[in-house]
């Protein structure tokens, strides 16, 4: 099915553009700010949870961005009231200096405005928060891991599954609201997916054993204290293996409908933590329908171009995926800003002695594991007529 095809609303159709029944903002500064950014003519958007690691990855990703602005931030009542600035310990790079005085808002629908979210809330919180954002009519793109198996909900890699994005209808009417909440993947089950993906899409896979070395950025900030991760490998991530093991099968999964029907892969993970800043790299071994062999791998792979309907995008790579041919590649150093971060890298592809091959994948976790996989959904989302306040094949 061409993701083109997903939903059926009408070109140049604008929904949900209206502000009118928006509640008041209590911030004075940050309403000025909004109304300012609206003006450029630029979506405004608002950050959940943007005082974290992967907040401040959107922050980052979303300056100079074509379509969208950074209208809001907001984070818990810890920060709630203090300027960005004030509010958080920055890691990446220049600060910009429009976002730095934004007050940050707490994380409540009657106090942001944006009607385009995007959250990178800590799990704690954020199934309830996500949900009464949809509810309050916000199209909500999240991180966490809270709604990403419910089945009523798609969890998108948009150049993997974006068709999956189909589902948003069956959503809106189960749950009876006018927003959305659309996931991304934990960013371990994002780098094997991507690798997986056009194997899977040629073999059929159906068995994986993938082991991951994870970078400390994915803990989040302050995440693994220094003396337990300098010069250490840490064999446990909570929770990770199992995330791993069944978002997989999701994201291969067909779409039947209105709903997605997983694909027959069983998985089995390793997660291991690693004294590396960004990209996590993972090991698989994978079985087929039938035996594959390395140079059959090697030539699906390279050709793979993932889903039309993200060609020209602003966060599409030219490559989502790229295959390295060196011995020793890819290294986490050396590639994981491929792409602008958004690119998956391959490597080492060979025959395995137990099952039909073995290769290496990297990619950088709050980028495309996170923030990036994130807009790029949401750029779909806006080229599929989607998001509030944007015309379908307005992109
Ligand atoms: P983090 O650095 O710990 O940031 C968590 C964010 O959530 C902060 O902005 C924090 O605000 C906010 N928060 C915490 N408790 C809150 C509350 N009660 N109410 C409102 N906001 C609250 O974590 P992270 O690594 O950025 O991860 C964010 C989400 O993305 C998590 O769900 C994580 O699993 C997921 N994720 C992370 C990665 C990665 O590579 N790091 C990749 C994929 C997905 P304060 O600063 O005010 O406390």
């Amino acid at each position: 099915m061409s993701a083109r095809r997903i939903g059926s609303r009408k070109k140049g159709r604008v929904k949900g553009g209206s502000t009118s029944k928006r509640p008041k903002s209590k911030s004075t500064k940050a309403t000025k700010a909004t109304t300012a950014r609206a003006r450029s003519g630029r979506v405004p958007v608002a950050v959940l949870g943007a005082t974290g690691a992967v907040g401040q990855t959107f922050i980052r990703l979303l300056q100079g961005h074509p379509f969208f602005e950074i209208a809001e931030v907001a984070a818990s009542e810890r920060s709630a009231g203090k300027t960005y600035r004030e509010a958080m310990h920055w890691h990446e790079g220049p600060l910009p200096e429009d976002v730095a005085d934004l007050v940050v808002k707490t994380c409540d629908p009657s106090e942001v405005e944006a009607k385009i979210v995007f959250s990178a809330l800590d799990a704690s919180v954020a199934g309830d928060v996500e949900k009464a954002f949809a509810e309050a009519g916000a199209v909500v793109l999240s991180n966490a891991r809270n709604h990403r198996m419910d089945p009523d909900v798609p969890l998108v890699i948009a150049e993997v599954n974006a068709d999956h994005l189909a589902i948003l209808d069956a959503q809106r009417k189960k749950r009876g609201w006018t927003g959305a909440i659309v996931t991304n993947a934990n960013c371990a089950s994002t780098t094997a997916t991507v690798a997986l993906a056009p194997l899977h899409q040629e073999f059929g896979a159906r068995e994986a054993v993938i082991a991951t070395m994870q970078a400390v950025s994915g803990a989040g900030y302050p995440g693994v204290a220094s003396l337990d991760i300098l010069g250490s490998v840490i064999p446990y991530i909570g929770g990770e293996e199992e995330k791993i093991e069944r978002e997989i099968a999701k994201m291969l999964g067909t779409l039947n409908g209105r709903s997605v029907v997983h694909a027959p892969l069983t998985v089995s993970a390793h997660a291991n933590r690693v004294p590396v800043e960004h990209g996590h790299t993972t090991c698989i071994s994978v079985r087929f329908e039938r035996p594959v062999g390395p140079d059959e791998a090697k030539e699906v792979l390279a050709a793979w171009k993932g889903h039309e309907i993200c060609r020209g995008l602003p966060s599409s790579p030219d490559q989502p995926l790229v295959l390295r041919h060196e011995p020793d590649r890819p290294q986490a150093r050396k590639d994981v800003d491929t792409g602008r971060g958004m690119a998956t890298i391959v490597g080492r592809v060979r025959a395995d002695p137990l099952m039909h091959l073995r290769l290496v994948a990297l990619s950088h976790n709050t980028v495309r594991g996170a923030a990036g996989g994130s807009i790029l959904n949401a750029e779909v989302l806006g080229r599929l007529g989607e998001l509030p306040g944007v015309a379908e094949g307005a992109w």
